[in-house]
Formats: C-alpha cells, structure tokens, sequence
C-alpha cells in the first residue's frame, strides 16, 4: 500500500517524463522546419511519430488513471500544493479525453491527416477542390465520432472548442462574436468609402535581408526579448515554439520586397516568446510550463503586434531606427508610415488581412465548422457557403476554392475548433489593454519613450507567470474584472481607424 505522498511522487515524476518527451518532440519539430536537411526527413518524421506514440502510452497508462483516483481523494487532494492541484485536475481531462480513444482508431486518424496534408497541398496548388473533398469528409466523420466517444456538453462543436479554448461554448461565441459582426461590417464598409486612402507604394521596395535580421533583433531586444533564454531564425512560415521558459525559439521570414513581413511577424512571435520566456519557476518541467489557451497566447502575440507595434506612440520612437536601417528606402514622414502600415481592405486570404477584417475571416470560419459539426453540413456543401459568407461579410467573392475554402492547412490536420482563438486573442488584448492604461497612466508615454519593460513586466504579473495554473476565463476576469467582452475591441479599432481614415 503506497501513501499518498508515494503517490504524488510517482504522478509528478510521470509528468516531467511526459514533458521530457514534450520537449524532445518539439525540438526535433523545430529543427525540421528551420533547415534539417532534406535527405533526413523522412527518418525524422518516423522518429517524431515513435517518439508521439510512447508519449501516448504514457499519457494513458493504467497507472496513471490509479495514481490520479488516489490523488483525487479528499484527503489527499487538500493536502497538495496549488500547483498540485490544478496538475491533477488539468491531467485528469487530458486523461479521460484521451483513455477513450481506440489506439487503433488514433492512429488510422494520424496516418489520414498526414496524408491528407500532402493531398490539401495538391489540391490548392491545382485549385481541385474535388480531390480533397474525399479527405476531408473522411476527416469530418472521425472527428464526429470522437465527439461522441468524448461525450456531448452544450452543442456537438463546443466538444472542439474546449480542446483549444478550455471553457469556451458556442453559446458565448455566438454572443461575443455576433456583437463584433454587426459593428465591424459597417466599419470596414465605412473605411472602404473613405476619400483618405494610405499612400503604401513605398513600402514595395527593396529592402536588405541584412538589415531586415538586425532591425528584426533590436526590436526584440527593445520588447524585453531574452536571447540568453531563447534565439530567432527564419522559416517559410514564422512560429514560435517554447521548449522551456530557458530555450524559447521564435522564426521570421524576410520578404526583399516588403519590409513589414519580418517585421511584424517577428513583434508577434516576440509576443508569444515572452510568455512562454516568463513563466513561474515551480512550473517547470510540468505539463502546465504552457499558455493556457491559444486564445490567451494569440492575445499576448497580437498585444505586442497590433495595440503597440502599429501604434503611433511606437513610430514616434522607433520610426527613426527603422530610417537609420533603411535610409535609401524610408524618406516619407512617419506618420505616412504609421498610415501605410494600418491600411484596411477587404480581401479574400486571412493571412495576408488587416487587424480589422482579420476578425471577419475568423467569424465565417467559425460560422462554417458549426455547420459542419451542429449542422450536418457536408463536406461538398463548403465552397459554395464560403464563397456566399465572403460575399456577404467582405463584400468579395473568391473567384477559385484555392482562395477560397482551400486556404487555410488548419482542417486537413483535423484542427475544428482552432479559428476562433484568433479573434479571441484579439478580444482578449484589446480587454487587457483598457486595464493596461487604468493601472499605468503612462502606458503610451512608456510606449513613446520606448520604455517597454514596465509593460512586460505587467504582463508577467498578470497572464505569463501563471501558465496553465489560472483558465482563460479566470484570467481575464482577474485582470480586467469583467467577463470577455467584444466592445473592448470595437472601441479600440473604432478610434483607431476614425482617426486614420478621417470617418
Ligand atoms: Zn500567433
């Protein structure tokens, strides 16, 4: 008979086992997409699918379902640390999720998505929506029958959210994102009429990659960036990934002919590097060392981005560094600047969107996957409603699926439910802000003096140090006292755009 402490022994040790694999996956994932080379790919992804697999075992093990009943016990359970707690009751979901699973069934799962990967590629680069369309309607009955091996709380879709969003319902979606619609579409509307259009030729010049990668570090450094705990190197498409709050690992991508790629897409990897780069100590090496949420992360990329990184205050001080990089380029006043890196306009790829109609991709995403899951809307139905919610939403209509339904990678990995942390990220920073210039009143003097490290200081006090240890909803409602709450964002893009585009 084990005591309870033998018990939280065993159970915290097969954490940090588990997170050891974690980590050594990440690192392997890493190096794949910043320059292994090509001939070691193929072992590589065999080795990462081993590696997944045993961690897999691990996470389902008998064992561990006895050490977590045990540590449940109320006796036991009120004798544990804070950190023990939210472990256990954190593991105890993960645990249940996955047990329910077939191993069989994850894995025919694992080896269709990876394919089904290759096949999406094919078919965007062919604009052959009908080639994918097989894939993806096997994708779509998978993922309904893990919902019903999972269980149905709330709609069969808020099964999917709470993978990504941990508490999140279509019920709250429906609110939050129905209350966003209705003010954005007659904003960009009204932007889309103004006479004051941004000048943005200048910005399609030539711009030194050189110049480009050292600008790209100084800002980062400026942010509070920690190169002794982390690095940056490049990849097709930028991400960061943190391997422990110690080794951190941001990507950027520089364009020749666009200066504003790498450097925003590196201010918003900063932004999710400073999370990870600050989280608690005692969290270490525990499942819990992450964001609690892709919608809490996105907030902290897209607060550093957008709310500072294309904010007037931040040109008036930066503006000048940027010239000094890009003399020859850079001879318009900053405020043209500031104008042409804020343009709004309608267009059909969510990737390449503004700050604004950004959220309305996101809302028809999130329209499309509850008709799929609550709806029993088929996978051959999807082009023609996305082609008809463009029209409506962004008044554009894609005029091939490669622009349209086939854009996005998130659905051939089977990832329902992820769009929404997007727009939630922005919501979320756009809340924490208004909170932000309450409790430091000289918030936007410290941004213009480039006097950054207060603020990131807040940060840490408030989301990053807690990691997994507080909900997305227990910290929003901590830090700005109010549930999440669209206006926020509204407010904050309406005076924005007001004044740029004189409405
Ligand atoms: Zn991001």
């Amino acid at each position: 008979m084990t005591n309870s402490t033998q018990v939280l022994e065993l159970f915290v040790e097969r954490i940090g086992l588990i997170k050891s694999y974690e980590e050594s996956i990440a690192l392997l994932s890493w190096d794949l997409r910043t320059g292994a080379p090509r001939k070691g790919m193929d072992v590589r992804s065999q080795s990462i699918g081993n590696l997944s697999g045993q961690m897999f075992k691990l996470a389902t093990a008998p064992e561990l379902g006895e050490w977590l009943t045990a540590l449940e016990e109320p006796s036991a359970y009120e004798g544990l640390n804070e950190v023990h707690q939210r472990l256990v009751t954190e593991t105890r979901k993960e645990y249940d999720r996955s047990v329910k699973i077939p191993p069989k069934m994850y894995q025919d799962y694992v080896v269709l998505t990876s394919q089904a990967e290759t096949f999406w590629e094919e078919a965007k680069a062919n604009n052959d929506y009908a080639s994918f369309e097989p894939y993806l309607d096997k994708i779509i009955t998978y993922t309904n029958q893990f919902i019903d091996l999972w269980g149905v709380k709330g709609t069969r879709y808020d099964t999917l959210l709470d993978m990504y969003e941990p508490g999140m319902t279509t019920e709250e979606l429906d609110r939050v994102f129905g209350g966003l619609r209705e003010k954005l579409v007659p904003l960009s509307a009204a932007i889309a009429a103004s006479p004051h259009q941004p000048e943005t030729g200048f910005l399609k010049q030539t711009y030194a990659k050189d110049s480009q990668k050292k600008f790209s570090k100084f800002i980062l450094d400026q942010m509070g960036f920690d190169f002794n705990g982390g690095r940056l190197d490049e990849s097709a498409h930028p991400f960061a990934t943190g391997l422990n709050p110690g080794d951190v690992r941001i990507t950027t991508r520089y364009l020749k002919d666009d200066v504003t790629s790498a450097l925003f897409g590196t201010i918003h990897e900063g932004g999710h590097a400073l999370y990870e780069q600050n989280i608690r100590q005692d969290l270490i090496g525990t499942t819990l060392c992450t964001g609690t949420s892709m919608g809490i992360h996105e907030s902290q990329s897209r607060f550093w981005e957008n709310v500072i990184g294309r904010s007037l205050n931040f040109w008036s001080r930066y503006y000048g560094d940027l010239q000094e990089h890009f003399p020859n380029q850079l001879d318009v006043p900053m405020e043209d600047f500031y104008r042409a890196t804020n343009v709004v306009k309608p267009s059909l790829i969510r990737i390449e969107a503004d700050e604004l109609t950004y959220n309305l991709h996101i809302i028809i995403r999130y329209e499309m996957e509850k008709l799929i899951f609550n709806e029993g809307v088929k996978a051959s139905e999807l082009p023609k409603l996305w082609n008809e919610k463009y029209k409506e939403y962004l008044g554009i209509e894609p005029p091939t699926d490669a622009e349209g339904v086939l854009q996005d990678v998130h659905w051939s990995g089977g990832a329902f439910g992820y769009f929404p942390s997007y727009s939630l990220g922005n919501m979320y920073a756009a809340q924490m802000t208004e909170t932000l210039e309450r409790e430091m009143p000289d918030f936007w003097e410290n941004v213009e003096k480039g006097n950054l490290h207060p603020i990131k200081e807040w940060l840490t006090d408030k989301v990053y140090q807690y990691g997994k240890l507080r909900t997305p909803s227990e910290l929003i409602n901590d830090i700005t006292g109010k549930p999440l709450d669209p206006d926020y964002l509204v407010r904050y893009l309406e005076k924005k755009y007001t004044a740029i585009y004189k409405l």
